[in-house]
Order: C-alpha cells, then sequence, then structure tokens
C-alpha cells in the first residue's frame, strides 16, 4: 500500500518523505488523543490532525449520529431544498456567536469558507452600487486557504508566491507578532505603528475601494502569533469607521480551540461582520464549514431595492445533513463541559510548554488555550531565526515519533493543538517528549 500511495496519491509533502523508520505516513486508527500508525505505534496526536479532531479520535457519539443521519437523510439540495440538522444548527452557532451575527452559508471547509466570504462581499457592495469597493487587506503571515481567492490572502512565501494569485485584490499589511517586533520597542508603541499602518492605508487607497479586511484572530499555520492587547478591538473599529467588513477567520481558534465556539468577542471582544469556521465545527469527523454574516447586511440588500439581491453562490454539499448533525453532536459535547475543562487546563498547557524557553534552541514559546507555537532561533542573545534549509522542525518531530508524539512542524517551529480532551498527565507527558526532542535537536 505504500508504493501504492507513492505512485498515485498527490499530498502537499511527499509520501516517501513521511514514511521511514520513525513513520507516520500511514495512520490506521485513532482513540482519544493517540493514533495508532501502520506499525503499530500508537502517537499522541499532538496537532489534533490539523487543529481539527477537538473532542478527539472515535468518539461513539459523534460515530453513531453520522451513521443514523445517513440511514434517514443522506443528502438534499441546498438549492431548491434544506433539512433540519442544517436549520437547527444554524440557531445554535447563531446563538454562539456575537448579538447580530444570525446569519450562516455553509461550506465544505475553511478555504470555500473564506472564499464565500470574500464573494459576499463583493456581491454586497455591488448591489449597494459601489462595485468598487472590493480590495481585501490581508496580512503577512496568514493562513487562509488553498483556493484561488483564498490563497491570495495568504502570507507565507510558500502559499503563494509562485502562483498568479489576485496580486490586484489584495493589501498586505504587517504580521502583528509582538516576538518580531523592532528590538527595543514597546508593545504599545508596536501596536500604535500597526494601527497606524492601517490607517494609513486606507487613506492612501480610499476606504471606497477597501471592501474587507480578514484576520485570524491568532494566525495558526503563520506560527501562533497571539497580537499585541488592543490590536484587534482597533483595527476593528477602523473598519467599522470606513464601512470595511471585518471578516475573523476563526477556520482554527472556533470550537473550543481557545476555550469557547467563538473567540472573537469573547477572547478578544471584538464583534466581527462576518466569521470563518471549519475543522472543529465537526471536529473533523465531516468536511464542514462556514460563515456567520452579520444580518444587517441581508436587511441592506433588501432595502437596497436591487432586482436581483440572490447572492448567487452555492456548493453541492453546503448544508450537508450528515456534517450538520455531527456538528450539533460536536456542540453539545462542547457545551456539556469540554469548553470549559479547556479553559480550565489551559494555563497548565501553556505554563508547561513556556518551560521549554530554558532551552537554547527556543527562542519563544507562545499561544492561547490549547493552542501553541515553539520558535526555534540561532541562540537567545540575538533571537535571530535560523536558516531555512535547517528544516529544525522537521527534525524536532522525528525525535518526537520515535518518543511517541506527533508534532506539526512548520520549518524552524513546531507547533502543537492536542484534541481538548488531553488530560494534565498527558499533557506533562507531550511537555517531556518535546523537551528531550528539543534537547537531542540542539546536540
Ligand atoms: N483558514 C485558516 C485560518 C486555516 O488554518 C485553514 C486551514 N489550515 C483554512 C482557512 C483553510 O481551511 P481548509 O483547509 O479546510 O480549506
Amino acid at each position: 500500500v505504500e508504493a501504492i500511495a507513492e505512485k498515485h496519491l498527490v499530498q502537499p509533502w511527499p509520501v516517501s518523505e513521511t514514511i521511514g523508520a520513525e513513520a507516520r505516513g500511514f495512520i490506521e486508527s485513532g482513540d482519544g488523543i493517540y493514533v495508532t500508525d501502520a506499525e503499530g505505534r500508537r502517537l499522541i496526536d499532538g496537532p489534533a490532525g490539523m487543529w481539527c479532531v477537538n473532542v478527539g479520535h472515535r468518539n461513539k457519539e459523534l460515530s453513531q449520529v453520522m451513521y443514523d443521519q445517513a440511514m434517514a437523510l443522506s443528502y438534499n439540495s441546498p438549492w431548491y431544498t434544506t433539512n433540519e440538522p442544517s436549520a437547527l444548527l444554524a440557531e445554535r452557532l447563531a446563538g454562539h456567536a456575537p448579538e447580530g451575527v444570525g446569519h450562516v452559508f455553509y461550506t465544505t471547509g475553511g478555504s470555500s469558507a473564506v472564499e464565500t466570504a470574500l464573494r459576499f462581499m463583493q456581491f454586497y457592495n455591488n448591489v449597494r452600487g459601489r462595485p468598487e469597493k472590493k480590495l481585501i487587506v490581508s496580512r503577512e503571515g496568514a493562513y487562509h486557504g488553498s483556493t484561488y481567492l483564498a490563497a491570495s490572502m495568504n502570507g507565507r512565501p510558500r502559499d503563494h508566491d509562485w502562483m498568479d494569485s489576485a496580486k490586484e485584490q489584495v493589501i498586505k499589511l504587517s504580521c502583528p507578532n509582538p516576538f518580531r517586533r523592532p528590538k527595543g520597542m514597546t508593545l504599545e508603541a508596536y501596536t500604535d505603528f500597526l494601527i497606524e499602518e492601517f490607517r494609513a492605508t486606507i487613506e492612501k487607497v480610499g476606504a471606497d475601494r477597501i471592501g474587507a479586511f480578514i484576520g485570524e484572530p491568532v494566525m495558526a499555520s503563520g506560527g501562533v502569533i497571539v497580537p499585541p492587547p488592543g490590536y484587534l478591538p482597533r483595527m476593528r473599529a477602523l473598519c467599522a469607521e470606513h464601512e470595511i467588513l471585518f471578516i475573523a477567520d476563526e477556520v482554527v481558534t472556533a470550537f473550543g480551540r481557545l476555550g469557547h465556539v467563538f473567540a472573537s468577542k469573547e477572547v478578544f471582544g471584538i464583534e466581527p461582520d462576518m466569521i470563518t469556521f471549519a475543522k472543529g465545527v465537526t471536529s473533523g469527523y465531516f468536511p464542514l464549514g462556514g460563515v456567520m454574516i452579520r444580518s444587517k447586511l441581508f436587511e441592506d440588500l433588501r432595502q437596497s431595492n436591487h432586482n436581483d439581491a440572490m447572492f448567487a453562490h452555492g456548493l453541492t454539499y453546503s448544508s450537508h445533513p450528515i456534517g450538520c448533525a455531527v456538528a450539533l453532536k460536536n456542540l453539545d459535547i462542547l457545551e456539556d463541559g469540554l469548553l470549559a475543562e479547556t479553559r480550565a487546563i489551559s494555563d497548565h498547557f501553556q505554563s508547561r510548554l513556556k518551560a521549554l524557553e530554558e532551552l537554547p534552541l527556543v527562542g519563544e514559546v507562545r499561544g492561547l488555550g490549547l493552542m501553541a507555537g515553539i520558535e526555534c532561533v540561532a541562540d537567545h542573545v540575538s533571537n535571530n531565526p535560523l536558516t531555512l534549509d535547517l528544516e529544525v522542525g522537521k527534525r524536532i518531530d522525528r525525535h518526537c515519533q520515535a518518543l511517541g508524539l506527533l508534532v506539526r512542524p512548520l520549518i524552524n517551529m513546531c507547533v502543537m493543538s492536542p484534541p481538548l480532551t488531553i488530560n494534565r498527565d498527558q499533557i506533562d507527558t507531550m511537555a517531556e517528549i518535546l523537551h528531550k526532542s528539543i534537547a537531542l535537536t540542539q546536540d
């Protein structure tokens, strides 16, 4: 089967690189926070798949609900009909979103959610007679997906520098990374600098040409970057002032990763116009995503007297009954204690990982909730990034695998975002394995 995969599968990483002595190429089963590979080795799933298996693997309730829903109704067209799970889920999601953010459009994942939000912005402004208000402000370091427009918003060079992206529609601001702020600059001054950059951009380009700002509340794949305090509310206020739609990309931060269903309001005190979600909405059991949209925007459309105010955008698998049914059960589990447990255990997780900063290779460990990034540096004095060709993340990952832990390597970093069901002892084990592996890597 390895040879078949090698021959036919297209993957971001060649299968041959992930199969070997430290194999993680073939994962055969999962149970709770663990996965078992083809050779029968049990590993802690440190990144919860791709930041998504929030309630853990092999959850019987989720599995049962998928079976039951498939036996009742496995599919219906979202163009002409609807189904009960999608309506009930919409109501539940609206109950968790900030006041007034009460509409939802379901997609098949995060990229299609971002794509939908951006297309909706353009549709909205077209109908309202301002088609020029379509530029999108994004940031260096961002990750918003792999479809054309979503990928054009990405700010990690490898993701977009090889493609003819929609460059003319995107403006990139600086990555709000306190660790990499100019030496000697206070956090307050750094935040002022970032806000001023956005303000000056609006002034230069013209608010009548900028339709949306899109940002992850905590940048995930860009290296778990928690913005400085006050940054998000001030960005949000600038958007409101200039009628720029604020899109919070919560594909990673929602559904418990930061201890709440949505993090925008509860964690950062902001009320976006749109919130994109995916991944944890079904804990990865079914491909589902969506966009929460401020209901007022639909009122505006109705009042615009446009005779074709229908948003002509649709996906075959929007509102999928199985996805929505599993998402409802997933929400039950989160609400019935897992969110509270995540909030309670997050400090332990963060402090155990923070202790890794004593290792010479580790420049900074940062994070929030149950997501953390471990950034490696050349030395503690300069904090200079390591040269990219060292691929230190991959080397740490290999040591970790040998000791029973999967991590997500990101060039000079490792990212951890375990299933939310992880307990204190398992966090301790994870931290010990990381400590040993990083120590082995630096030797
Ligand atoms: N937005 C963010 C913040 C993400 O992290 C990702 C995926 N890692 C996406 C969008 C794209 O989601 P998907 O891979 O489900 O299309």
